[in-house]
């Protein structure tokens, strides 16, 4: 929400040539940036792809015609990469979309995956601690980087 409020701002800014006071500088680290440059397009469409397809067969690649698992090398290839694959047992051709939820999905992986983040985000609000573990760095940091951010809004705020 607080991120909204301040694109809006800045965007009117822009526009408008409203007061420079309302104005802010942006730095490398600024959230306003970030909330303006923010989307799918920064996460990897392989990695994504391979996230998404694992959630969707969680037993493992099979066919959704006879069931059977796959065993080939280049049919697993294609499965895993999201392209068509045929099943050596039944011969139905299909791909690891094929009557799952995404059937008929247009996005990229990478969308499905954003979008999954944020939808979860919006009802489970990350803790200190959870951030932590995404980024990979301890407790300590993550409130090191907490009021450091905060120091650099406060002083752009009042230039
Ligand atoms: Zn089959």
């Amino acid at each position: 929400m607080e991120l909204k409020e301040n694109s809006t701002k800045t965007h009117n800014c822009e526009t408008q040539g409203e007061v420079k006071t309302e104005s802010r500088k942006s730095t490398p680290f600024f959230i306003e940036e970030l909330s303006r440059t923010f989307s799918a397009k920064l996460f990897d469409e392989d990695a994504c792809r391979q996230w998404v397809i694992g959630r969707l067969h969680l037993d493992g690649a099979r066919c959704p015609g006879c069931n059977v698992p796959l065993q080939d090398k280049s049919t697993l290839a294609n499965f895993w990469q999201g392209k068509r694959c045929c099943c050596k047992s039944c011969g139905r051709w299909f791909t690891a979309k094929t009557r799952t939820f995404l059937q008929g999905m247009q996005m990229e992986f990478r969308q499905v995956f954003l979008l999954a983040v944020l939808l979860d985000l919006m009802e489970n609000p990350p803790t200190p601690e959870l951030i932590a573990r995404f980024v990979g760095v301890s407790l300590n940091t993550v409130s090191f980087w907490h009021k450091k951010i905060k120091v650099v809004e406060v002083v752009e705020n009042e230039q």
